[in-house]
């Protein structure tokens, strides 16, 4: 039997048996881990700390040769509980949680992956009461485009992949393709843009790195070009996902339905690049 404490970020709660819960969360230390928490229907120990999305210091006990800990002590940190009030900001830190649950590595340290959660759903809080639909798309941009990042899947963004012109030194107007086998783009002197989902300005793409480079906290600071490049970038990020990231199966996110963004990676991901 070993003691550990964490700060973790809870991801699911699963009812077990008619008075405890298996809360799964994401630990700053350990990655993925799953606890069973005793009597937790009940008791008052755990306060709000096992809701959705809260944020605390967990006590646990490790058991030999089980993946389950048993949660002794659950302390909240921060309840994030203004993402709950409004459908906006929950549908998103819902994906956000679905990507972790599908993503984060089970009882291995993924610090990045703590920080950039934890971050997402601090912008989600601190804005939910001004969210507007504009917020929506570049948020949801910058985890995807960093999440390809921690998995060593990020697109080459800098240059051409045919010409190598950099990106600085061509026109924002000018048009490009994304091209999602080869995680890159082509200038549209290289291929001539029509229109087709693959298409983005120049600007969408200086964007993107932007979105790449800077902390998710400022994800919503500076101004972005159109909703439709950022819509392109979306559905090029999701068959990013679908096409390199192993163990990520096709089928679309749960939550994204609730938030109208139509996509098809099959199609999108065999168009004629
Ligand atoms: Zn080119």
């Amino acid at each position: 039997m070993k003691l550990l404490t964490d700060l973790a970020i809870v991801l699911r709660v699963v009812p077990y048996e008619e008075r405890h819960r298996i809360v799964t969360a994401l630990s700053q230390n350990s990655g993925k881990i799953s606890a069973l928490a005793m009597n937790a229907v009940q008791s008052k120990r755990f306060g709000s700390a096992l809701e959705m999305f809260s944020a605390g210091d967990w006590h646990l006990v490790e058991r030999a040769g089980q993946n389950l800990f048993r949660l002794d002590e659950a302390k909240i940190r921060r309840s994030f509980e203004n993402i709950r009030k409004n459908f906006e900001t929950l549908t998103l830190a819902s994906v956000f949680t679905e990507l972790m649950i599908r993503l984060a590595p089970e009882g291995e340290p993924a610090p990045e992956l703590f920080a950039l959660h934890s971050n997402a759903l601090a912008v989600l809080d601190e804005r939910a009461k001004t969210w507007t639909q504009d917020f929506t798309l570049p948020l949801l941009n910058s985890f995807l485009i960093k999440l390809l990042r921690w998995n060593g899947h990020q697109p080459q963004l800098t240059n051409c992949s045919q010409c190598h012109h950099p990106l600085e030194d061509l026109e924002l107007e000018m048009g490009a393709t994304l091209l999602v086998e080869e995680a890159a783009w082509i200038c549209s002197t290289c291929r001539p843009t029509t229109a087709h989902r693959g298409r983005v300005s120049m600007a969408g793409i200086q964007d993107l790195q932007n979105l790449h480079r800077i902390p998710i906290k400022h994800a919503l600071s500076f101004a972005l070009t159109t909703p439709a490049d950022q819509k392109n970038i979306f559905n090029y990020l999701e068959n990013l996902f679908a096409y390199h990231v192993p163990g990520f199966d096709k089928t679309q996110l749960k939550s994204l339905r609730f938030l109208g963004l139509e996509s098809n990676p099959q199609s999108a991901a065999a168009s004629p690049l």
